[in-house]
This record gives structure tokens, C-alpha cells and sequence, in this order.
């Protein structure tokens, strides 16, 4: 388990000290990315030395020079790594959340279109390790979120329809969860959602819409009610789904005051994800952390394929 102090800062005074400059910054990233130690990607040498151009490795044994952000979001930024650390601790440390135009002041980014672009890099570091396929018992259902925004061209001015699965082991305490939003009510889609996110074998619990009915043929074992009233989600029978759904409901309304675009909920929904799959890290500078270690392992996205790629099915 990492330590607060000593793996990762404790406080934004802390922060700042620890990462003064570049250097520093690469240094961290190296250790999170190699935490065994340099391993050279062409021929497993473990001794390397510190390139002029500083970001890059050089194997001892066989010249290779290995980037520590190749592949990663922070590969080919032109912002120094000093200011992607403190965006991170940023977004973090608040507890409900960071706005574009929140980042964009508290970083005194030029423009709007960096601090989102920022943000949705932060998504994509977001939800990669979220690949794991929920299990055990899993209630599936959908939800409203939104519908008090400005009618502008953008905006969400309807409710937006998001299925939820949240694991319910026994005892009190929630387990892991997935969001996504789906293109219509009642759609099929939560049928191709349970599978991406829902390993086989899983028992799903819902409510007893006739289409989650194929799901017990689908590989799933499948335990279902059908609700004479038409509550939203059902109190009773999904108790972890209703409380998923308020949560959710409550922050979306708390952080977003001037409203979403469809877009931008897709990030919401995973920033909602990462914040409440760790909701019991004791420390921010843990999420900062997890949210780094998962940085170094994570791809680079362009601006280019971030502008409407979160429309497509995202696995
Ligand atoms: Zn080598």
C-alpha cells in the first residue's frame, strides 16, 4: 500500500516541493512507470543512464533510449510536466470535481479548448484500468441524469439516460461500478452494457423490463421483479442502483451549473466512476497516485481523436 509522504505528497504544500522542476517530475514518473526498476523494452538490461534530453533512458547495455512518457498522455506535451502535476492534484483534491473553466482559471490555461482537451486526457487515464468486468451480484438499471440546463445548442436540456451497475456483495458496503450513457430510454443498449462491463456468470439483478429478460440466456443468471409502480430507479429491489443513481444525480447537479453537453457528461460519468471506486482512499494525494500510476500505462489521444471520439462505444 502506497504512503502518504513517502510515495505520494500529503498535502499541495508538499507538492510543491516535491516537484519543483521537470527533473523531479520525470523521476516520479519513472518510478511509477518502472517500480521494479528500469527494465530496457529491447533487451531487458536493468542499468541505464540519464540522456541529456532528460526524459529519455539510455540502456547501459545495448544503447536503447527508452522515453519514460512514450505512450503516455504527457508524450509530445508542450506543457511542462510541473503544470500536468498540479492540474492532477487539482482535479484530485476537489471533491466534486473540476470544470474546464475551473481548470482554465486555476492554471491560467490561454484557452477553454486546452483545459477541456486537458480533462477528457484525464478521462482516457481515468477509465483504463476500468476494464475489469464487474461480479458476484450486480443490480443493472437505468437512470436520469440532468435536465436543468439553458436551452443552448449544446446543452443537455432533456434528461439523459444512464445505466448503471454497482456490485453488492453482502454486507453494507458497495462494491465497484460502471456508468454509461445510453442513446435513448429503454433502449437495448443496456444489453451490450451488461456485457462489456458484467463478467459471465454474474447473477444481474433488475427490474422487470422485458428486454433484461434475455440476459438468462445471454450467460448470466438473471433475478428480476416487475414493479407495479414505476419508481425511478426501483427503491426497494436495487437499493445499491437508487443509491448509485442519487449520488450521481447530486454531483452532476453540484458541479455542473451551467450545464452539459452530451459529450462532456461521458466525462463526468467517468470522473464519477474513478472518484466513487476509491471513495474509500483516505488521502486526495492517493487518487493523485493512482490517477499518475495509471497515466504512465495509458495512451496517448490527440485533440484530434478526443473531438467526437467519446461518441463511440467506449469498451
Ligand atoms: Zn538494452
Amino acid at each position: 500500500m502506497p504512503v502518504a509522504g513517502v510515495d505520494y505528497p500529503r498535502t499541495h504544500q508538499q507538492l510543491l516541493g516535491w516537484f519543483a522542476d521537470e527533473d523531479a517530475c520525470l523521476e516520479y514518473l519513472a518510478r511509477l512507470r518502472w517500480p521494479d526498476g528500469f527494465r530496457c523494452p529491447a533487451c531487458g538490461g536493468d542499468v541505464a543512464w540519464r540522456t541529456a534530453r532528460r526524459a529519455l533512458w539510455m540502456c547501459a547495455a545495448c544503447g536503447r533510449q527508452t522515453s519514460v512518457t512514450a505512450g503516455t498522455i504527457f508524450h509530445r506535451s508542450h506543457t511542462p510536466l510541473t503544470t500536468w502535476f498540479a492540474a492532477i492534484w487539482f482535479v484530485c483534491a476537489s471533491k466534486n470535481g473540476v470544470s474546464a473553466t475551473t481548470l482554465q482559471q486555476v492554471l491560467g490555461f490561454g484557452s477553454y479548448e486546452t483545459a477541456w482537451a486537458w480533462l477528457h486526457k484525464l478521462r482516457r487515464v481515468m477509465v483504463r484500468p476500468e476494464r475489469d468486468l464487474l461480479s458476484g451480484v450486480v443490480e443493472l438499471d437505468e437512470t436520469l441524469v440532468g435536465g436543468r440546463a439553458k436551452p443552448a445548442s449544446s446543452v443537455v436540456i432533456t434528461k439523459v439516460p444512464v445505466m448503471v451497475a454497482v456490485e453488492t456483495p453482502p454486507g453494507h458496503q458497495l462494491g465497484r461500478i460502471r456508468l454509461a450513457r445510453a442513446d435513448a430510454r429503454n433502449s437495448g443498449q443496456i444489453i451490450d452494457f451488461a456485457h462489456q462491463v458484467i463478467a459471465p456468470g454474474t447473477l444481474i439483478r433488475t427490474d422487470g423490463a422485458r428486454n433484461l429478460r434475455q440476459l438468462a440466456e445471454q450467460g448470466y443468471a438473471h433475478e428480476y421483479k416487475v414493479m407495479l409502480t414505476s419508481p425511478d430507479p426501483a427503491h426497494e429491489y436495487l437499493p445499491g442502483v437508487h443509491l448509485v443513481a442519487s449520488l450521481l444525480k447530486r454531483w452532476v447537479a453540484g458541479t455542473l451549473h451551467h450545464g452539459i453537453s452530451r459529450r462532456q457528461l461521458d466525462y463526468y460519468l467517468d470522473e464519477f466512476t474513478f472518484r466513487f471506486n476509491r471513495r474509500t482512499a483516505r488521502s486526495r494525494g492517493l487518487l493523485f497516485y493512482r490517477l499518475l500510476q495509471q497515466a504512465v500505462t495509458t495512451d496517448p489521444h490527440p485533440l484530434t481523436t478526443l473531438i467526437g471520439g467519446t461518441d463511440q462505444p467506449n469498451p
